[in-house]
């Protein structure tokens, strides 16, 4: 057994300790979570990381990357009754299939509500680890045309950072956690510091030039920036592209909090780890003005628990986190803890997406692929950043990749035996050729989420009611999205180009932001530039909820970095006794 596999494995108990007093307390050990545990520990607080779902055996049977289809016992299909009986949600994701639904949660044990004319699709976790263990690992940087949006065209309010501010923790957790990617040299989509960039197919590469061309190089089609190692890193070793990475990784080589961040705060002998620790509510402290800690039901025995700590760190990702906050009432704070600028639950944001184009790519037939590379390619965005559209504000990026049509497209053909299998491998017929668009959503205050005033979860909680709509300015967005992307297919040289018109509900693309804004001023966030409370100085939310806008990029990286900044922050602040 490797040291690294022995202490993820030590990793994944419950630890029950007297003590109940830490210098920190994170909840929820996901992406933010494993950052906050990692950093905190690291400047030197006890911190317990509270996290509501159970341990994975990641040195296990719970990791299936390397299963075959046909060893599944319903092929990859997945037991749909089981699903339908307890995941008519969480089986609406592309990741929730028969190998990989065991990380997403049972949706009768953990209710939503939303009104009939507003769907939302909430993909979710609960298990040490969080969605970082199947996560999609796609890793942009935003840029100050992001954080300077709201200030410029009004919707929203003004981000009290900027790029700069937050560049260096970019650099930071990239440096970590291993980003393979290609420098573009783009102001709107910031290089980073990038491991050995995945190759491009030679359908991708003749694309990228002939789009370049047309363009006048205004649109630029890279491959993807993904978390994912292209050569071994910090103890972790380079990915062997074997495909199915939402399933899990024993080589760790993409970036999840169990294989990187949980066991660097583990090395430091600071962290206690506790599974089946829900998190029900923060408490306060009236005459310090303080949060005191937050109470907690074991997931397994039902028991209650306090825990005490001198900063709180709310990881718990953006939706639970708000509920957690709207369900922690006070005297004080009547409307949910840290509430006074009345902002909580308000500006609930997703990105929109679903809608793009394909078509086929004549030639390079004696051309194919090797391996299961783990990653896209990527067109930056390119509307609205030198020239205004007249239809919408802000913009989107586009993700797709090539492919060849292989042997699974023999389904749809006459012919069987030996010579007619032999000639779908042979012959794996044209490249095809796609893109989609992942549009910005503009915050709007009456997208919200409130507490359901009856549905409560497993544990007693009051379930949350999410009420977001896409407005005009997403459907003006997407419009565009579909005429640029058959524009872009044709400008590649594709041949049969076809236009793919969906727009999911929100919630869909899993990239849920807002509830817990920063902002410039109380009045108008629930935190300030340091993701720190304006109303409770030791209370800190570093997941989705901070967010006062969306850029298109994926976010996760973005929360990364603003977790070890404000962690650097807290552990700063608690050296000078102001917490
Ligand atoms: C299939 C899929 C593909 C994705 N692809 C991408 C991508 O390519 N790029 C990208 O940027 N993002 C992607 N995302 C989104 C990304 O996973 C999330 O943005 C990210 O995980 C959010 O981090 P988080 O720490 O806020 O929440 P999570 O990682 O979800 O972690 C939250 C943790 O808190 C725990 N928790 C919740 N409530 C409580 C409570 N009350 N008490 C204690 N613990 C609690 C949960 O159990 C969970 O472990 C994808 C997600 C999925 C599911
Ligand atoms: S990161 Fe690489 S090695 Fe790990 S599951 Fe994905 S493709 Fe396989």
């Amino acid at each position: 057994m490797s040291d690294l596999t022995s202490t993820l494995l030590s990793l994944g108990t419950r630890q029950p300790r007297e003590r109940r007093v830490f210098d920190a307390i994170v909840v929820g050990s996901g992406i933010s979570g494993g950052w906050a545990a990692k950093e905190l520990t690291e400047r030197g607080l006890e911190t317990v990381v509270l996290e509501a779902g159970g341990p994975i055996d990641f040195g296990g049977k719970d990791f299936t990357e390397h299963v075959q289809s046909y060893e599944l016992k319903y092929r990859g299909w997945g037991d749909r009754n089981t699903i339908a009986k307890t995941q008519p949600i969480q089986g609406q994701c592309y990741a929730c299939d028969e190998a990989g639904h065991k990380f997403f949660v049972n949706d009768f044990e953990n209710p939503y509500t939303t009104p009939d004319n507003a769907p939302f699709k909430w993909f979710r976790g609960r298990q040490v680890g969080g969605r970082s263990i199947m996560w999609g690992r796609q890793v942009y940087r935003w840029s100050d045309l992001d954080f300077e949006a709201n200030a410029k065209d009004g919707h929203g309010t003004d981000w009290p950072i900027r790029y700069k501010d937050i560049a260096p923790w970019y650099s930071h957790v990239e440096r970590f956690i291993g980003i393979t990617g290609a420098k573009e040299g783009l102001s709107q989509l910031p290089d980073g510091e990038f491991l050995p960039a995945m190759q491009m197919t030679v359908v991708e590469r003749a694309a990228r030039e002939n789009i370049l061309k047309k363009f006048g190089g205004e649109r630029v089609l890279t491959i993807g920036r993904a978390a994912v190692l292209t050569q071994n890193h910090n103890g972790r070793a380079a990915c062997h592209y074997c495909g199915p990475c939402e399933r899990g990784c024993v080589t760790h080589s993409y970036f999840n909090s169990i294989g990187s961040t949980l066991p660097a705060a583990k090395k430091t002998g600071r962290l206690t780890l506790r599974p089946h620790s829900v998190v029900t509510e923060v408490l306060f402290d009236a005459k310090r003005g303080r949060a005191r800690g937050v109470r907690v039901i074991d997931a397994v025995t039902m028991q209650e628990h306090i825990f005490e700590a001198k900063v709180v760190f709310l990881c718990a990702s953006a939706i639970e986190s708000v509920r957690l906050l709207l369900n922690s009432k006070s005297t004080r704070f009547p409307d949910g803890f840290a509430n006074s600028s009345g902002t909580l639950g308000k500006y609930v944001m997703d990105h929109h997406y679903g809608s793009g184009a394909g078509g086929t790519f004549p030639g390079f037939l004696d051309k194919r692929t090797e391996g299961r590379r783990p990653n896209g390619i990527y067109v930056a965005r390119f509307r609205n950043v030198t020239s205004a559209s007249k239809d919408f504000v802000r913009g989107y990026g586009m993700q797709g990749g090539s492919s060849r049509g292989g042997w699974g497209r023999g389904s749809g053909m006459r012919g069987y035996g030996a010579a007619f299998k032999q000639s779908l491998i042979d012959d794996l017929g044209p490249w095809g050729l796609s893109v989609g668009g992942w549009g910005e959503t503009l915050p709007y205050e009456d997208n919200t989420i409130t507490l359901d005033p009856t549905v409560k979860d497993k544990w007693g909680v009051p379930a949350a009611r999410i009420n977001v709509t896409w407005r005009e300015n997403e459907i003006a967005m997407n419009k565009d999205i579909i005429a640029s992307g058959v524009e872009l297919m044709e400008a590649a040289g594709c041949t049969d180009v076809r236009p793919s018109r969906t727009m999911h509900p929100p919630g869909h693309c899993i990239h849920e932001m807002g509830g817990a804004r920063m902002a410039k001023t109380a009045k108008e966030g629930v935190l300030n530039g340091w993701n720190q409370s304006w109303d409770v100085p030791n209370l800190f939310i570093t997941d989705g909820s901070a967010m006062a806008s969306t850029a298109c990029q994926n976010p996760s990286i973005t929360y990364m970095a603003l977790t070890a900044r404000a962690a650097a922050h807290a552990v700063a602040e608690l050296k000078r006794r102001s917490l």
